[in-house]
C-alpha cells in the first residue's frame, strides 16, 4: 500500500496529519505531504483518505 497528496487539490486543513500523524505532515507547508511509513497504519492512512475534505490523498494497492 502506498500513500500521497496531490498537492493540486490538498488545502492544507491539516486534518490528515491529525488522524495520522506517523504518515502525513503539514507543519509549515502549504500542502500535506506522505512522508511516513504507510506499513502499520494502513487503518489510519485510509481514515485520513476517506477525511480529506478535498480527496487529495491518494492510495495505491
Ligand atoms: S486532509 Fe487533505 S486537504 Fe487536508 S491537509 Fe491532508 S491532504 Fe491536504
Amino acid at each position: 500500500m502506498k500513500a500521497s497528496v496531490d498537492p493540486e487539490l490538498c488545502i492544507a486543513c491539516g486534518l490528515c496529519e491529525e488522524i495520522c500523524p506517523e504518515v502525513f505532515e503539514l507543519g509549515d507547508r502549504e500542502t500535506a505531504e506522505a512522508i511516513g511509513k504507510v506499513e502499520g497504519n494502513e487503518e489510519a492512512v485510509e481514515e485520513a483518505a476517506d477525511s480529506c475534505p478535498t480527496n487529495a490523498i491518494e492510495i495505491e494497492y
